[in-house]
């Protein structure tokens, strides 16, 4: 059962920057759709 679980968010796409198309790694929930460097400018 875990092991669905784990294909199943290995299968979703990853989120990438709306500014400069960087993957995004989904560490915090509120995260927006901004990568760190565009987050923090
Ligand atoms: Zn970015």
């Amino acid at each position: 059962m875990l092991e669905n679980v784990i294909e199943f968010f290995r299968n979703l796409p990853k989120k990438k920057c709306d500014k400069c198309g960087e993957p995004i790694e989904e560490q915090h929930e509120c995260y927006g759709n901004h990568c760190d460097k565009c987050n923090t400018l």
